[in-house]
């Protein structure tokens, strides 16, 4: 059986003129600028998206295949959410009290067009695995970070060996209470979840997976059945979906996808707005469509299928939450309330205050 190292390297679509000899050079009349912006930002498509495109400008074509769009940057910020200012250490963003974020690996299964992280993914410069010791001897010194969060690039793209290195290394520092692993290949490269890693990283308990998925289509049976090995290495899985103009604005497409991760035993974590990233602008689309996607799952499907609806504030403000408006008014004796209908609820507030006084 073929590895998949091998099948990543053999069945991937890592070229323009390979993605055009397959969908055919009609889609393509922009070519020479279209490589400028394949360029500025590594291009890869997994086998497994590869074989999920149904036709040209479909949800998941879009977001893989580079565009034109993608040199318009006016807008856009280089690094938005301002990690590198929060980096103490090569390879470490340490925004929050209690955890911090850990890139250990600068590659991924297929590059997302919209990545946050695009000014240094796919780049072994930017994101040197030759420095992970200072950034461990960070994590070991700060007492006070008991939650890391490995990311990247991909994690689980390094070898079972390199996995098991860091883990060892983390779990043997006594402050770091859980470990988070953020990836995508539970969705890229599901065959990158074989029993041999699957029997590593059962050895580092309480260890979390943040996945991310972004169409109801991604979850097909290889990716459904890599899931359930992880859930059943006993590791609670989370998803952390992009909301993307053309991919998943709609609520309908959401709500599908959020019942799908959670068959497939995925508890929806996140749903981002997506950043200001340089190039990434055309996915971009508005806070009110978020918030309609909320409005749409909560109280219409399972309380388990409805995610934190965020924005990671540029700047380095991290993460914001936003909910729609359930509360009319807050008063004295009262709080007027909107049910997910839309049904306006009166709630009486605790008299304990009169009592007191009286
Ligand atoms: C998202 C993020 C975290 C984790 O945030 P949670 O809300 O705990 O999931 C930590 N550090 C950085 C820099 C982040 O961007």
């Amino acid at each position: 059986m073929e590895s998949w190292q091998e099948l990543l390297r053999k069945k991937s679509i890592a070229s323009l003129d390979a993605l055009a000899a397959r969908f055919g050079p009609e889609h393509f009349p922009e070519m020479e600028r279209l490589r400028q912006a394949a360029e500025n930002f590594e291009f890869r498509i997994s086998p497994a998206m590869v074989d999920l495109i149904k036709s040209p400008d479909d949800p998941i074509w879009r977001q893989y295949v580079p565009t034109v769009q993608e040199l318009e940057v006016q807008d856009g910020i280089v690094d938005s959410l301002n990690e590198d200012a929060d980096s103490p250490v090569p390879n470490i963003t340490h925004r929050y009290p209690d955890r911090a974020l850990f890139l250990v690996s600068p590659v991924c299964a297929a590059y997302c067009r919209f990545c946050t992280r695009r000014r240094k993914v796919g780049d072994p410069e930017k994101i040197p695995m030759s420095q992970l010791e200072s950034a461990f001897r960070y994590l070991e010194e700060h007492k006070e970070i008991r939650d890391v969060i490995m990311s990247g690039g991909d994690p689980l793209m390094l070898s079972d060996r390199r996995i098991d290195d860091i883990l060892k290394r983390l779990r043997a520092i006594p402050h770091i209470e859980i470990i988070r692993i953020g990836s995508r290949v539970p969705c890229h490269l599901p065959e990158r979840i074989t029993p041999e890693l699957c029997a590593i990283l059962r050895n580092y308990h309480p260890l979390f997976i943040n996945t991310h998925f972004n169409h109801p289509d991604e979850l097909t049976p290889a990716a459904v059945k890599a899931l359930g090995m992880l859930a059943d290495a006993g590791i609670p899985l989370g998803c952390q979906t992009v909301l993307l103009k053309g991919v998943n604005d709609d609520p309908e497409v959401m709500k599908l996808l959020m019942q799908r991760l959670l068959q497939a035993r995925v508890r929806p974590y996140y749903i981002y707005m997506c950043d200001q990233v340089a190039g990434a602008e055309h996915f971009r689309t508005t806070v009110e469509k978020g918030l309609e996607i909320i409005k749409a799952l909560r109280g219409w499907t399972s309380g388990l299928a409805v995610p934190h609806f965020v924005i990671d504030a540029p700047g380095g403000g991290g993460k914001i939450p936003l909910l729609p408006e359930y509360v009319e008014a807050i008063e004295e004796d009262r709080v007027v309330l909107r049910n997910y209908a839309g049904k306006r609820y009166v709630w009486k507030q605790p008299q304990e205050a009169e009592v007191l006084v009286g």
